[in-house]
């Protein structure tokens, strides 16, 4: 099998694996129980938000651990709305459906008007739109994500942030493309981010959100975890697995960087040497683009679904867009708003993909589309 859909979830480190495994195993006490052996596992939680408070140069007690970066970005925004009475939100025509959906709804059942920030046809956000958005917005809650899932852009998220932050706004990114992938730092500017730790080798089923001064309230009701902000006990095993994940994806970041961006360069030019296959977004652009991330097209073969199959068939997985959109047979929002006609094909990449994949990747897709 070759695994080209690491941006959908990526393959549990063996490391993290090991130590998930003895919080699963042998420390099954609820963290919240008045006893020695139950306050082992809650000093564990203590501890992984440490390190992971310490790994983002931020205070643990602006760090809560949640379910999934879903859950994280719809906490985020119901708290815009709940508790910092938010009037307006503002954002883009290409984020992640748990930011695009959620605010759709929220925006109607709470009567909350929502802007977007224009895109040009490669997706790249006009920051004179936002400018324009935001002088005559009143209390605005800007979401804008960071590396996009589907095109690969990278949004400069320091120019959108400080500008939101001039007008009064609030300012949230969801950092789930860019967590343990490429070096940013979490600046003043940032309210909240989001994230999760099976984007980079750590567990499905747990996310995090930074809150700074920990300005955010009760999401899920019930008893007293995580500060109050979601109840339920918590899942021990895959907090530790989200500290140990990020620990290993930050300390191996830039050699990671730096062999996946070798990869994506093999990529590009053999795409470019391809004429019926183009880029979508800024995928197929280094410097403006995440190196885990490739989105292409192949003129005149609207059936997306085909060349998945076609591929998946030979060993290959792909995706035509999101993961969580996928298997609803829709077309990509995010490559519709490029107004683009190319069905999509995203390929995305880790540090287990090698060459050699490359290789047979553009040998089956020569046969399936007899090139
Ligand atoms: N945001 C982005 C940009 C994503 O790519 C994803 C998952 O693909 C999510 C949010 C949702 O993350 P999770 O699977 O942890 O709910």
């Amino acid at each position: 099998m070759i695994y080209f859909d690491n941006a959908s979830s990526t393959k549990l480190n063996d490391l993290v694996f090991e130590e998930m495994m003895i919080w699963q195993r042998d420390f099954y006490a609820n963290p919240s129980s008045n006893h020695k052996f139950a306050r082992k596992s809650k000093v564990a939680i203590e501890n992984s938000r440490n390190k992971v408070a310490e790994l983002l140069g931020v205070k643990p007690s602006e760090v809560f651990f949640t379910s999934s970066a879903t859950e994280s970005n719809n906490c985020i925004l119901q708290n815009a709305v709940k508790n910092l009475k938010i009037k307006e939100f503002i954002t883009s025509k290409l984020e992640h459906d748990s930011v695009f959906q959620t605010i759709q709804k929220i925006s109607l059942e709470k009567n909350i008007k929502v802007f977007f920030v224009r895109n040009n046809i490669d997706g790249d956000l006009d920051l004179n739109s936002l400018e324009i958005l935001l002088k005559k917005s009143k209390k605005p809650f800007v979401s804008l994500m960071h590396i996009n899932n589907e095109i690969s852009n990278i949004n400069d998220i320091y120019s959108l942030s400080e500008i939101s932050k001039r007008y009064g706004a609030f300012f949230h990114t969801d950092c789930v493309q860019s967590l343990g992938k490429i070096n940013f730092k979490i600046d003043d500017n940032f309210d909240y981010i989001s994230a999760s730790s099976h984007k980079f080798h750590g567990p499905k089923g747990c996310g995090i959100i930074y809150a700074k001064n920990a300005n955010i309230e009760s999401f899920i009701y019930g008893g007293s975890q995580e500060r109050n902000l979601r109840a339920g006990t918590e899942n021990v095993s895959s907090i530790v697995g989200f500290a140990k994940a990020l620990e290993i994806s930050i300390k191996d970041l830039d050699k990671n960087f730096l062999y996946v961006e070798n990869l994506k360069k093999i990529f590009i030019e053999k795409i470019l040497k391809e004429e019926k296959i183009k880029f979508n977004g800024n995928s197929g652009i280094l410097e403006k683009s995440s190196p885990y991330i490739l989105n292409i097209g192949i003129e005149n073969q609207d059936e997306e679904n085909f060349l998945i199959y076609s591929l998946d068939s030979f060993g290959i997985c792909a995706t035509a867009s999101s993961a969580c959109s996928s298997g609803v047979e829709k077309k990509s929002r995010v490559i519709e708003n490029l107004k683009k006609k190319i069905s999509p094909i995203r390929i995305s990449l880790s540090i287990y993909n090698n060459e050699n994949e490359i290789n047979f990747f553009f040998e089956k897709l020569h046969q399936i589309l007899n090139f």
